[in-house]
């Protein structure tokens, strides 16, 4: 078998320029050219894992299979390539200090002084071997997060430095992704921040290899020339990342730009096949030409920050996609709701989404968004948090359960419809102790669910403490409301629907986390066709 190639992806003049979605882009493209690709990343923050992060400070938290709780660049990894990730794709500083300290307390560095380097280094190094060790991959990308010249990123930058002494310039290169602001008043694009970034990065004993410029406006070839002499790169080497409509349209600007190429060349590696981009491409057209439109709305406590709800935006483009349908969200804040002025917003809609989320702030908007669209019939989706709303709306409007609650919320309730599972309430650290990643779930044949799957077993990931509360089953559920999917082995209800409906669910788990550009989720897509039926049925 050949060895693993390694590829690293810093960034420099300012954060926020998109690394996730250049390396997914260029994984894309190797990936169409039958190489067999992951993309890791190295966060330099100190939490463990970015779980006990809030989105405001951090955007989503992403979900895995095996339940680790990551960075939301690593949804992005696999919208885009279809893969999975897993725990070993998304490694903070916090996980790399944690294990060097435990192996301390064993007394493995035998007597040794711990530092830095090379204890630090040598931890972030084998962790950014792990996954090509595994010998499932012709090529590792690692996304090192932050900007260069950051006190936190200097141990990954000096690990990568080591590690392409190490590995050998053709199995290993460095990309960096860089600003080429644009000054307005004297109309003229500016490379000085980059040329700076480059030489903060050579300071570190690196070279990039190739340079990803963002930019607002066309590099003219002058600027291309003067950024390849002044950072030591080929003229080809210096690649335009320019603004685009959708970061789905990434991976063709990277073609155009010949990333892969240069990429290839560098590696010493020969396509496998000839780049076939053709399934992508297909869905871009789908995207770009849609047939309809539905006005979709997104109650959330986060909504101000677009990166809370990516996962569930970025499904809601691919179910539109698939349906050929454009979808404008509107975001509404559940506290906005509270106070019924915002109610009229309601009406605009042609279907709601009710969003996952933490905390008692805003969920009795949740609550009176969840009764408006039941009792209107809009086509109703609540994830996680919003499924247990649903549950708390019916109990409370339809069933009378006075002080119907979750315990979440109300500690002491009269009726605690979502509670604590047993398993959780002696739980005292709040990090990676959620239910979390992949849990089966058992279908109610001809239920809406099951139609959508077209199956009877599934699995999907969670991501949360609280549950239905079973001794409230025989109150609540009857034959319009009732569970559609449990846990084979505990019971535990994952899905409900309420049945005199054009389409009303609720699921405890979170199936934005594995909906992809190759595999749009059944669910968001049953949802999108839904709003389509009701709102032809208005017209
Ligand atoms: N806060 C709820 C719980 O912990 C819902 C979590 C979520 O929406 N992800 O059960």
């Amino acid at each position: 078998m050949s060895k693993t190639k390694y590829i690293f992806v810093t960034g420099g003049v300012t954060s926020s320029l998109g690394k996730g979605i250049i390396a997914a882009s260029l994984a894309k493209l190797l990936q169409a050219q039958d190489f067999k690709v992951t993309i890791q990343k190295f966060d330099p923050y100190i939490n463990v894992d970015p779980g006990t992060l809030n989105p405001y400070e951090h955007g989503e938290c992403f979900v895995t299979d095996d339940g680790a709780e990551t960075d939301l660049d690593l949804g992005h990894y696999e919208r885009f390539l279809n893969v999975k990730t897993s725990q070993a794709n998304n490694v903070t500083t916090g996980r790399i200090y944690q294990s060097v300290i435990e192996k301390e307390r064993r007394g493995e560095f035998l007597g040794k002084t711990v530092q830095v380097i090379p204890h630090i280094t040598n931890e972030i190094k084998e962790r950014m071997q792990l996954l090509g060790e595994s010998g499932d991959y012709d090529i590792v990308i690692t996304e090192i997060g932050g900007t260069v010249g950051d006190i936190e990123s200097l141990p990954y930058i000096e690990s990568v430095r080591q590690l392409i002494w190490d590995l050998g310039r053709e199995n290993a290169l460095v990309i960096h992704l860089t600003l080429i602001p644009y000054l307005a008043a004297a109309g003229e694009l500016k490379t000085k921040p980059t040329q700076h970034s480059v030489k903060t990065l050579m300071e570190s004993g690196i070279s990039a290899d190739i340079i990803v410029c963002r930019t607002e406006h066309e590099l003219t070839t002058d600027l291309r020339e003067k950024l390849a002499l002044f950072c030591n790169v080929k003229k080809e080497a210096i690649i335009q990342s320019i603004d685009v409509d959708t970061i789905y349209d990434v991976p063709l600007k990277m073609r155009d730009e010949g990333l892969d190429q240069v990429v290839l060349t560098k590696l010493q590696l020969t396509p496998k096949q000839p780049l076939d981009l053709s399934s992508w491409k297909e869905f871009l057209k789908k995207l770009k030409n849609p047939k309809n439109k539905l006005k979709i709305g997104l109650v959330g406590k986060y909504v101000e920050l677009q990166d809370s709800y990516k996962s569930i935006l970025e499904s809601l483009t691919h179910a539109g996609a698939i349906n050929e349908t454009e979808i404008e969200i509107l975001s509404i804040h559940s506290v906005d709701l509270e106070d019924g002025n915002q109610i009229d917003q309601l009406k605009t809609l042609e279907g709601l989404i009710v969003a996952p989320g933490f905390g008692e702030r805003g969920i009795e908007g949740k609550i009176e968004a969840i009764a408006y669209a039941r009792a209107n019939k809009m086509p109703f989706f609540g994830i996680c948090l919003g499924m247990q709303m649903a549950v708390i709306e019916y109990a409370r409007n339809q069933k009378g359960i006075k002080g119907a609650n979750s315990t979440e919320m109300e500690p002491h309730c009269k009726a605690p419809v979502i509670d604590l599972m047993e398993s959780q309430k002696n739980i005292k650290n709040k990090g990676g102790t959620m239910r979390l990643g992949l849990w089966d779930c058992q279908l109610t044949a001809n239920s809406k669910a099951a139609a959508a799957y077209q199956k009877e077993r599934i699995a999907e990931r969670h991501r949360h403490r609280y549950e239905f509360n079973d001794d409230f089953a025989k109150q609540i559920f009857d034959a319009n409301f009732m569970a559609t999917g449990t846990n084979p082995e505990t019971g535990l209800v994952e899905i409900i629907e309420y049945k005199e409906h054009p389409w009303f669910m609720g699921v405890q788990f979170h199936p934005e986390y594995k909906s992809t550009v190759s595999n749009p989720h059944p669910l968001f897509s049953e949802f999108i066709k839904a709003c389509l039926e009701e709102k032809a049925k208005k017209n």
